[in-house]
């Protein structure tokens, strides 16, 4: 089943429980506090918090999300993507706990003929906060799932609070366990490759006190209006019902990782095993993929590449993939090639890729050209250095290595390589030092610009899950390879 009709049966089974279908809103975020839409319910905020009416009390939508939180984990987990879709239904003061499983359930596992995506029941194993009895009875009794296909989770995992007094609440998640040849028994508490989760249903249910972060909190009472936040990764689902290995190899995705593998000369070989030999390029080639899509989107919902904030994001996503594969021995530019080719994998879906395409390449192709002299010039400027610290007898110092990326944004993995290549070593511990006390310095100002924004309360929570609010500063420094 193609990703766009997984949206489509989605959408329609959503709306015959009555919900409006709400078109994706932005990638760039209504709220300045907000670099980018993180989550389905990021839009819905002022409802969910009940600052405003909501114009109905069902919606439900397939939202496009940015989180650059997991940019690390991209290509090397199978089910992590900066960019991908969030399909979610939501009820303002309406529907709660039981039907929100319910509607879950018949969704994943009713036939494909009867509109549903035939999910075998068997595979799918259910969490939910430990507390939360009225949850684990539904589940058990009336969807029927045996207890031993149950886990109770903490609050860490199973349990949503603003950080701040406000709305809470426990979830429960649903994982897809994709068989013993992807690992160890014993559910997704065992193992998280295996088990994939695949949907988490947000119970806002109480109204949380005073207290401080995540887990140490009063209870204030019930909420006087209930509400159902749902997200369920469209990326996900797309693997497991195209029976790929990783979200990578989806419709909307594997066209670009193709590219990539054609344009570098080497076949990819779909190893998730990272002492196979081919898995470093494998995760490369995922990460081309991943990174190029995002970029796309991000460009065409208006962000242009920049020094700080989105356009520090999209121009890093850039620059990561341009050096992923210059890794792989291609020199030249490759966004030529491989941006056409994620247009075309998204252009059903998103009409814009392909109308506004010209502008959008315009800019994508011009950070990389910029890019690419900017790597020139720090070769040239660190083959001087080299020679200098081998006239010496000495290695690369920390203070150069950290001038070139500092001030030539030259990335340090290539200034290793190079050096490496030189017969050089690198003070890389010196120049960890300079980066980190760069970072200190660079929090504390972006604290003190952060400082006083009142709205920045309800995305706490989802700061704590380590998914948003991106100070283009800390991952600046905190990221070695570009
Ligand atoms: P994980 O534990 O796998 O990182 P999560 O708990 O952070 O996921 P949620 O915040 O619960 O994810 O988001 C709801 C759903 O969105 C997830 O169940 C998953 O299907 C999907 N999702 C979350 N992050 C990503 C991502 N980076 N790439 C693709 N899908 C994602
Ligand atoms: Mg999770
Ligand atoms: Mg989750
Ligand atoms: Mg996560």
């Amino acid at each position: 089943m193609k990703s766009q009709e997984i949206a489509r049966r989605w959408v329609d089974y959503f709306e015959s429980k009555g919900h409006t279908a709400v078109p994706s809103a932005s990638l760039v975020s209504s709220d300045p506090s907000l670099l980018f839409t993180v989550a389905g319910m990021v839009p819905f905020i002022p409802y969910l918090t009940a600052r405003e009416d909501p114009p109905y009390s069902r919606a439900t939508s397939v939202q496009k999300c940015i989180r650059t939180g997991d940019i690390e984990e991209v290509g090397k987990t199978v089910r992590h993507g900066t960019f991908f879709q969030m399909c979610g239904n939501f009820s303002f003061g309406d529907y709660f706990k039981e039907e929100a499983i319910a509607y879950a359930w018949e969704l994943l596992t009713s036939s494909l003929e009867a509109g549903g995506y035939g999910l075998d029941a068997e595979r799918l194993w259910i969490t939910v906060y430990h507390e939360d009895n009225e949850a684990l009875e539904i589940w058990r009794d009336k969807i029927g799932i045996p207890v031993e296909r149950i886990q109770k989770m903490g609050m860490e995992d199973n349990y949503w609070s603003t950080g701040q007094p406000g709305p809470a609440g426990p979830c429960s998640e649903i994982f897809y366990d994709r068989g013993p040849e992807y690992g160890i028994e014993g559910g997704p508490e065992a193992d998280d490759t295996r088990y994939i989760e695949i949907w988490n249903l947000v119970f806002m249910q109480y109204q949380r006190g005073a207290g401080t972060g995540k887990d140490s909190f009063e209870i204030l009472g019930e909420l006087p209006k209930k509400n159902i936040d749902t997200g369920l990764g469209l990326e996900r689902l797309a693997m497991i019902l195209q029976g790929v290995e990783n979200m990578y190899e989806t419709d909307q995705v594997r066209p670009v990782l193709d590219k990539a593998a054609e344009l570098a000369g080497k076949a990819y070989s779909s190893t998730e095993d990272p002492t196979d030999p081919n898995h470093a390029n494998d995760v490369r080639m995922r990460m081309v993929a991943d990174h190029i899509r995002s970029s796309l989107m991000l460009i065409s919902d208006g962000v242009s590449p920049g020094n700080e904030g989105r356009g520090y994001v999209l121009r890093r996503l850039i620059r990561r993939a341009v050096r992923a594969m210059r890794l792989m021995g291609v020199e030249t530019a490759v966004l030529p090639e491989l941006l056409p080719a994620s247009r075309d994998a998204m252009k059903g879906v998103y009409p814009i890729v392909e109308t506004d395409f010209e502008r959008i390449a315009r800019i994508a192709y011009a950070e990389e050209r910029a890019f690419l002299r900017t790597i020139a010039s720090g070769t040239t400027r660190l083959e001087e250095a080299l020679q200098v610290s081998k006239s010496k007898g000495g290695s690369l110092s920390g203070e150069d290595a950290f001038a070139l990326h500092d001030t030539y944004g030259f990335p340090i993995d290539l200034t290793l390589e190079i050096a490496a290549e030189a017969g050089l070593a690198v003070d890389e511990p010196k120049f960890r030092e300079l980066m980190n006390e760069q970072r200190t310095r660079a929090q504390k100002d972006a604290k003190s610009k952060k400082a006083g924004h009142a709205d920045l309360a309800v995305f706490t929570q989802l700061h704590d899950a380590g998914d948003v609010i991106f100070t283009g500063y800390e991952e600046l420094t905190s990221e070695s390879t570009v």
